[in-house]
């Protein structure tokens, strides 16, 4: 490590939060909570939520809530951040400012995240996403041996990296790329090697509550990886292990609208 500048080190470490972050985000607030694709064990699933509070700050039932009302609603009015709507670059460089919007109205949380109400270490600790955010920087701090400055610089390339990945899935996702099934989602395989899977937005409209997103051998979802991984040790649940054959149903079954 001598060699190589205290500043790479911290990108690099920034770099690499970020994509825990956009794992845990996939799998644990994505996957598992908004479509209960999978299930994860109580343990396993106490470690993502301190995770996702150190790293993003986000509370999970608002980001499912969002989510929810993203799919109820998709690229129509009532929609928190289609790019349809509000515009390409709204949605890829303001997407915070729409998903806080929606996050802030006490309405779509009571009416789309019902079975997630907040418990003890919700209202102690996890609903405190500020206090997480500074609890991750304060590991960054150790982390570097005491340079704020490197810290600082490792936390700021993870969330701006975080937000620009994040909000690609729902900016570029439901603008650019292939769509193969109804509606104006889209995959785009490139995406999702930077968003552990997300990319394929397309297939994940069509099938919402598979685990996996990739349907055809040419596609690639690495959080379906990390998903095989963890429920090799036990850890997880899969709701559906045959994901070609749900996406064929769930477009028949709605008539290709959704
Ligand atoms: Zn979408
Ligand atoms: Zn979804």
């Amino acid at each position: 490590m001598a060699s190589v500048p205290g500043y790479l080190v911290a990108v690099l470490v920034g770099l690499t939060t970020c994509q825990v972050g956009l794992y845990l985000t996939t799998v644990v607030l994505h996957r598992a909570l908004s479509h209960r694709a999978i299930t994860i064990s109580r343990r396993p699933l106490w470690a993502c939520r301190a995770l996702i509070w150190l790293t993003t700050g986000i509370r999970p039932r608002e980001w499912v809530a969002v989510h929810r009302k993203h799919h109820a609603f998709t690229d129509v009015e009532g929609d928190p951040h289609s790019p349809i709507l509000y515009g390409f670059l709204a949605i890829q460089l303001g997407n915070v400012v729409y998903y806080k919007r929606a996050a802030s109205d006490a309405e779509t949380i009571r009416r789309y995240a019902k079975d997630l109400p907040p418990d003890r270490w919700d209202r102690v600790v996890f609903d405190h996403g500020f206090l997480g955010l500074g609890a991750g920087l304060g590991i960054l701090f150790l982390v570097f041996w005491g340079s704020w400055q490197l810290a600082l610089i490792a936390a700021g390339v993870h969330i701006v990296s975080y937000l620009l990945a994040s909000s690609a899935i729902n900016a570029i996702g439901h603008r650019f790329g292939k769509r193969p099934y109804a509606g104006n989602a889209t995959n785009n395989q490139w995406l999702a090697w930077l968003v552990a899977g997300e990319g394929l937005h397309s297939n994940h409209h069509a099938a919402p509550t598979s685990a996996r997103l990739s349907f055809e051998p040419s596609e690639i979802d690495p959080g379906w990886w990390v998903i095989a991984l963890a429920r090799r040790l036990g850890w997880v649940q899969v709701r559906h292990s045959d994901v070609r054959l749900t996406a064929r149903a769930s477009l028949a079954a709605t008539g290709g609208t959704r």
